[in-house]
């Protein structure tokens, strides 16, 4: 599938009112960005789109609008940009948007001790659909992250072997959102473990937890999954105080300003 390269008196009217309606609120670049964006969702990864001179005449807008507009694009992680070859739609997997909101976490005023409510409210309805729709291949690699937590207690593998996990457990919970959610969430974990004298709390016991939850994953047992997440995750945060290092110091401090 290609863009439309033809130039059509409609696009430029388009753009040039939906610039002047936002004002001086969003600026002209950003909307062609926009827009552009909704075309490249209908595109598939390694397609190109129209040539510099050919957007600048499509939208009505100089070429330095059509840069700045590529740049955007970049910056969203939608298109790559190579010379010779102009804009060509990007492999989109969701990373850069979830460094800036696992960022976005970090930099708000919920507290670590929060953020675990809110893995509560997520992971242990997650362990209980992944419990009903996990396939063979979720479950061995389920099994492969549990396998590398327990030999890598007390090295600094430790840390990707128990988030991978999670990370595991939700796509082994059918539903594409949980892992889109799931992933700003260990983001910011992995950035709070990475600094915390007191990461991991009890590794032998994440170790049986990871396990249990495996087990009843295994055993297809909705219940038990449900059961066995939320032992684990309740004990982490009985932990919270000596996990969150200085995480909710940080917060604080941004909090009373
Ligand atoms: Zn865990």
């Amino acid at each position: 599938m290609t863009l439309d390269k033809s130039s059509t008196g409609r696009d430029v009217h388009r753009i040039s009112r939906m610039a002047s309606e936002l004002g001086s609120r969003k600026r002209l670049p950003e909307v062609l960005a926009d827009t552009l964006q909704e075309e490249i969702l209908q595109l598939s990864v390694g397609d190109r789109l129209p040539t510099e001179p050919e957007l600048a005449e499509r939208f009505g807008v100089s070429r330095t609008v059509v840069r700045e507009t590529a740049r955007l694009l970049v910056q969203r992680g939608l298109v790559t940009v190579s010379p010779g070859r102009g804009m060509t739609v990007a492999e989109f997997d969701g990373r850069l948007i979830a460094d800036q909101y696992g960022l976005l976490l970090r930099l708000s005023e919920g507290s670590f001790e929060q953020l675990l409510e809110l893995r509560l409210v997520l992971e242990v309805e997650m362990a209980m659909f992944a419990a009903a729709r996990r396939t063979d291949e979720h479950l061995t690699a389920l099994r492969e992250a549990n396998r590398n937590l327990s030999s890598s207690i007390g090295t600094d593998t430790f840390l990707d072997a128990d988030l991978s996990f999670h990370e595991i457990l939700a796509q082994a919970s059918g539903n594409p959102f949980f892992s889109l959610v799931i992933r700003p969430v260990n983001s910011f974990l992995r950035k709070v473990y990475r600094t915390s004298p007191g990461y991991p709390s009890e590794a032998s016991h994440t170790v049986r937890e990871h396990e249990e939850i495996a087990d009843a994953i295994a055993a297809g047992d909705p219940s038990r999954a449900r059961f066995a997440c939320e032992n684990h995750l309740r004990r982490i945060m009985r932990h919270s105080d000596l996990l969150a290092g200085d995480a909710d110091k940080a917060a604080r401090k941004r909090a009373s300003g």
